[in-house]
């Protein structure tokens, strides 16, 4: 290249950095103080635009007059110099009148056969101390819910630490886990994802004793101190899980999102600690999370406090739930069926009941890793799975004419009822396979009927209207209440196997079971026992009025089940 093409080259580049630089204002002066280049930052820092300021003079611009003198001195000893003086903060004149603080840089350029000029480079300081807020903001803040961050609540407790002094020294660190977060970020996109947490957060913040007392810790977790309020580990324990279920009815309001209402859930790990304590602050934050981790494998506890036993429980889970999010892709599931019979134990359909398979773990039971699912969210996939797989086992049966008639009831999680796009999602399943929605039944469990009954009840009607059936799984062991059992569709109470396991003569099972197979009948359900194992009790269940019946008498669940097929 040569050298004047070089110089083309660079000279204009360097004109395009400084035309478009955002924050520095660069101005040209000729020795007599008018201007001759004038940058569009400038216009910004000063108010005057590029043809404003082309040509007038340096001292009617920005120059405040008190400092005429000073300023006429200098740029004569610049030009003369043909070099720039040290950098300096100044008060600059803006058009408007206010006074602009800039941070101001000058230099001298003198070309051959060219007129020297003056360059100044002026940096408004307000923008470089608040950039210098933001910087910190963003380093000690969630940019999405405005709250504290990790760090700045590890900060936190340290300080509570060191400045706590008097009986009361018991403080209590919560860990808050969004229990369907992973569904509606995975069903609805990220941006309604984004909305639950700003909501969440707003939703939080009245549980805090101050701002600083909650903080965002990662995706969809959060966590409040509970400062040191309680003289001792009791009462501090009976403080923090009250505030845990208040915060978990808060957090359980149905929400609005696109259209449909979303039901949110909440899991609570605490971990309890003296002030000051020996433990650093984030080994509290990680005790609170391994109790929160045990919290979210139970079924039926939403609340967990830390203790040492739990470490290697939550070892393995988190192993499991790794290897659930490709169990569906690597095809390590599969489908038994176990049949249904009635009175005269005809085979009248199946339920459907999933199999794990792990590569090295062997078969997992689905008692252990359908929780996990459910936790991690991956039970969406793991759900659609299962459907397909039975509309699809359906459609072969509906080819043949004396299997026409067989139903299959499939287990139906609370965590993806509860998505507000459940109904599409059976609905696009039940198109693609072609499926007779009228052969499958969905098995519900009680413990749905604890969240909001309206958004349950709409629900289930909107199955119900795509000719889906509806049965009420493990009856009797949960927290349904009469009152709720009226409102909802069903079609069918299923008996829990607990019952059946207990039905000698006069014994609680017996009382129970007997009272549901008379609730069941006079509401019009039909009522199916499962766990049936021994004829007694076949004939017991009978002579109390049920008509159908599942268990290991009958058939176990099994993945061949051509031999149970009528012909
Ligand atoms: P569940 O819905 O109550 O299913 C009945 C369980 O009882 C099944 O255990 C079944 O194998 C077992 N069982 C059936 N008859 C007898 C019997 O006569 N005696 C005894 N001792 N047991 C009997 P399984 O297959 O281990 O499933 C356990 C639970 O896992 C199920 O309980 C259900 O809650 C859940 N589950 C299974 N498959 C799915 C699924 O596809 N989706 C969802 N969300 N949950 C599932
Ligand atoms: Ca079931
Ligand atoms: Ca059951």
């Amino acid at each position: 290249m040569t050298k004047s093409r070089y110089n083309k080259i660079s000279e204009a580049r360097f004109r395009k950095l400084f035309d478009d630089t955002q924050t520095m204002s660069i101005q040209g002066y000729s020795a007599d103080g008018a201007v001759v280049y004038w940058n569009a930052a400038s216009e910004k820092i000063y108010g005057y635009s590029t043809s404003e300021a082309l040509g007038r003079s340096i001292y009617d611009l920005i120059i405040p007059h008190n400092m005429h003198n000073e300023v006429e001195q200098a740029v004569a000893w610049m030009f003369e110099h043909q070099q720039g003086i040290p950098p300096a903060r100044l008060n600059l004149k803006h058009k408007d009148g206010s006074m602009v603080p800039v941070y101001s840089s000058h230099t001298v350029v003198a070309l051959p056969n060219d007129e020297p000029i003056m360059f100044c480079m002026d940096a408004d300081t307000r923008s470089l101390e608040m950039a210098e807020a933001e910087v910190q903001r963003l380093s000690y803040y969630d940019p999405l819910t405005d709250l504290p961050n990790r760090r700045l609540m590890l900060e936190r407790i340290a300080s509570m630490m060191r400045s706590v002094k008097g009986e009361h020294s018991v403080a209590a660190l919560l860990i808050i886990d969004i229990v369907n977060f992973h569904s509606i970020n995975e069903s609805l996109g990220y941006s309604s994802g984004d909305r639950v947490l700003v909501h969440c957060a707003k939703s939080l913040q009245q549980f805090a004793s101050s701002a600083d007392d909650l903080a965002r810790l990662g995706k969809d977790e959060f966590v409040i101190l509970l400062p040191c309020t309680a003289p001792s580990f009791d009462a501090a324990a009976a403080e923090a899980e009250q505030l845990a279920t208040q915060i978990i009815a808060e957090l359980e309001t149905p929400l609005m999102l696109e259209n449909n209402t979303h039901q949110l859930g909440a899991c609570v790990g605490i971990t309890l600690f003296q002030c000051p304590s020996s433990l650093p602050s984030d080994e509290l934050v990680r005790q609170a999370d391994i109790a929160l981790q045990m919290a979210k494998s139970s079924n039926t506890k939403v609340i967990s406090f830390f203790d040492r036993e739990m470490e290697s429980t939550v070892k393995e889970r988190l192993q499991l739930s790794q290897a659930l999010n490709h169990a569906v892709e690597h095809q390590e599931f599969a489908l038994a069926l176990q049949p249904q019979v009635d009175a005269q134990q005809q085979v009248i359909g199946f339920e459907a009941l999933l199999r794990w398979q792990h590569p090295t773990l062997g078969a997992i039971s689905p008692n252990d890793f359908i929780p996990i699912a459910e936790a991690t969210g991956s039970i969406i996939d793991i759900g659609d799975w299962v459907l397909e797989k039975s509309c699809e086992t359906l459609v072969q049966w509906e080819a043949r004419s004396t299997c026409k008639h067989l139903k299959i009831s499939v287990n139906v999680s609370p965590v993806q009822f509860r998505l507000g796009d459940f109904i599409k999602r059976v609905q696009s399943t039940l198109e693609r396979t072609g499926a007779n929605p009228s052969n499958l039944r969905f098995e519900l469990t009680e413990s749905l009927i604890a969240d909001n009954i309206d958004f349950i009840v709409t629900q289930m009607q909107s199955l119900r209207r795509l000719g889906i059936s509806i049965s009420l799984d493990d009856f009797g062991t949960g927290y349904a209440s009469l009152a709720y059992l009226t409102r909802l569709p069903l079609d069918e109470l299923k008996i829990d196997r607990a019952f059946v396991d207990n039905l000698e003569q006069q014994s609680k099972g017996a009382l129970l079971a007997e009272t549901i197979i008379s609730l069941g009948r006079s509401m019009n359900l039909s009522v199916i026992a499962e766990g049936v194992e021994t004829n007694k009790q076949f004939e017991r269940l009978q002579n109390m009025g049920c008509e159908y019946f599942q268990g290991y008498l009958f058939g176990k669940p099994q993945a061949e089940v051509e031999d149970y097929l009528p012909r």
